[in-house]
C-alpha cells in the first residue's frame, strides 16, 4: 500500500463514478522530483528525458525547465516531441531507424544521432550528404558493451552485456570510428559514445557501468588519436515497485558522477532516464465493480484493467495500490464484500492475465470502493493494448498543486 498525497486523494474522491477509471498526474510533484534530480547532478552532467517512458505533452512540458533535452526513439516520437516542446534539443536513438525517419530527423535538425549499426551509419552518412550537406551531424554510436562482472545482475531489463539486437558489437568499434573519421561521410562528426545497457539498476551499479563505459570510450579514442567529447551512459535508474515510497539514490549517483567527471576533464557526461523521472507522478484510479469468491480465493474485478495499465502484466509484478473506501452503496441488494484478508485485483478483460495485483492485503474491500494504483506515470497507459475488448479509454487529469520549483544546478 502506498501513501497518497492529500491533494491526489481528494481529487480521486471528487471524481464522479462515471469518470472512472482515470489517470491522474500530479505535475507539481513531477516538477519537484525533477528539480531534486537536477540538483543532485553535477553541473557538467546533462540530463535528457527518454520520452518513451511517458510522452504526454503536459508531462514533457512539466519537465521542460529541468532537462537539457529529450531522447526520442522513433519518427513518431521525434515529430510529437518537436511539436510539444519546440526549440528543445532532441537526441534520436532506437534500433531499426528507417530512411524516412532519418530524413525527418535531419530536416528537424536533431542535435545527436545515436547510431545502432554499421548499415545505419552508412544510411545516415548518405542521407546527410544529400539532405543537409552543409550541416555537421553529431554522431554517438551506441555500443553493447561487456561491463564489470555482476553489475547488471540486478537489472530488470537488460539491453546490453549479452547478445541483444541493441547497439553495435564492440568488435565493430574500429570500423565505425574509421567510417566516422575518414572522408567517406564528411558531414558526420564522431561526438562520443552511447551505451544504455540495462534498466532497473541502483546507483552503485549504475556508477560501475558508467566508469567502465567511459574507460572503454577513452581507450577507443586513444587508439584512433581522436577526442571524444561526450559519453551518454543511458537511463535505467531503478524504480522499486515493491517499495513505492523508496527513490533511486540520486544524491549518491550525482556524487559518483562528479568523481567520474573529475577524472575526465573536458568530457561531457549525459544521462537519459525515463522511468525514474515520471513513474511517481501518475496514478491509475478506478473502482471495484464486483467481488468474487472462487475455489477458496477471492477476486476483486475493477473497472478497467491491464488494457489501460499494462505495467504489472509486462513486468510480472503487483502494481502498488491504495484502497479509498466509499460508504455509499446505491442498490437494495447486498454489497459484494471480501471475506478473506487477501485478495487479487483483476480487470475486465476475458483473460487470466488481466491481473493488476495478486493476493494483496485488502481486508473488507467492497464493490464501490475506489483503488488508486501508484507508480503509474511511466510505461503505463502508453504501453497498453487499449483496443483489446473495445472498452472505453480512461479519463486523463493533470493536476497543478502549487508553483513549480526553480531549476537549480549543482555547480561543483
Ligand atoms: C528506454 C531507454 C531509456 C530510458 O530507460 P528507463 O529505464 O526508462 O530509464 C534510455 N535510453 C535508451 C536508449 C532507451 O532505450
Amino acid at each position: 500500500m502506498t501513501a497518497l498525497t492529500p491533494a491526489v486523494r481528494d481529487r480521486i474522491l471528487s471524481l464522479p463514478s462515471t469518470e472512472l477509471p482515470s489517470y491522474i498526474y500530479d505535475l507539481t510533484a513531477l516538477g519537484e522530483h525533477a528539480a531534486s534530480v537536477r540538483a543532485a547532478l553535477p553541473e557538467r552532467v546533462e540530463l535528457y528525458y527518454a520520452a518513451k517512458a511517458n510522452p504526454e505533452p503536459a508531462i514533457l512540458a512539466a519537465l521542460g525547465s529541468y532537462v537539457d533535452g529529450y531522447e526520442v526513439s522513433s519518427g513518431g516520437e521525434l515529430t510529437h516531441v518537436a511539436k510539444a516542446m519546440p526549440g528543445h534539443p532532441l537526441a534520436f536513438g532506437g534500433p531499426g531507424k528507417t530512411s524516412a525517419e532519418i530524413t525527418a530527423a535531419l530536416k528537424q535538425g536533431v542535435e545527436r544521432f545515436h547510431v545502432e549499426s554499421v548499415h545505419e551509419l552508412h544510411m545516415l552518412g548518405d542521407l546527410a550528404g544529400r539532405i543537409t550537406p552543409d550541416t555537421p551531424v553529431a554522431v554517438l554510436p551506441r555500443f553493447n558493451l561487456a561491463v564489470p562482472d555482476g553489475s547488471l545482475a540486478g537489472s530488470s531489463l537488460t539491453m546490453g552485456g549479452r547478445p541483444t539486437p541493441f547497439g553495435l558489437d564492440p568488435c565493430q568499434a574500429d570500423t565505425v570510428i574509421r567510417l566516422l573519421t575518414d572522408d567517406t561521410y564528411p558531414q558526420l562528426e564522431p561526438r562520443g559514445i552511447h551505451a544504455h545497457l540495462a534498466s532497473g539498476l541502483e546507483a552503485p551499479e549504475q556508477l560501475a557501468v558508467a566508469a567502465s563505459v567511459v574507460t572503454w570510450a577513452e581507450e577507443l579514442a586513444g587508439r584512433h588519436g581522436i577526442r571524444l567529447a561526450e559519453v551518454n551512459i543511458g537511463g535505467g535508474m531503478n524504480v522499486d515497485y515493491t517499495r513505492p515510497t523508496r527513490r533511486f539514490d540520486w544524491v549518491a549517483y550525482g556524487a559518483g558522477l562528479a568523481r567520474l567527471a573529475d577524472r575526465h576533464p573536458g568530457l561531457t557526461l549525459r544521462i537519459e532516464p525515463g522511468r525514474a523521472l515520471t513513474a511517481y507522478c501518475g496514478w491509475y484510479t478506478t473502482e471495484v465493480l464486483d467481488i468474487k469468491h472462487s475455489h477458496g480465493e477471492e477476486f476483486a474485478v475493477v473497472h478497467g484493467g491491464t488494457h489501460h495499465l499494462r505495467t504489472p502484466a509486462t513486468k510480472g509484478h503487483d502494481q502498488p495500490c491504495s484502497v479509498l473506501p466509499v460508504q455509499h452503496w446505491p442498490h437494495p441488494w447486498p454489497r459484494p464484500r471480501a471475506r478473506h484478508d487477501r485478495i487479487t485485483l483483476t480487470g475486465q478483460l476475458c483473460t487470466p492475465k488481466d491481473v493488476l495485483a495478486r493476493d494483496i492485503p485488502a481486508a473488507g474491500l467492497r464493490a464501490g470502493d475506489r483503488v488508486a494504483f501508484s507508480l503509474a506515470g511511466a510505461y503505463a497507459w502508453n504501453i497498453s493494448h487499449h483496443d483489446f475488448l473495445m472498452h472505453p479509454q480512461p479519463g486523463f487529469h493533470f493536476m497543478n498543486t502549487g508553483p513549480a520549483p526553480e531549476a537549480e544546478r549543482n555547480v561543483s
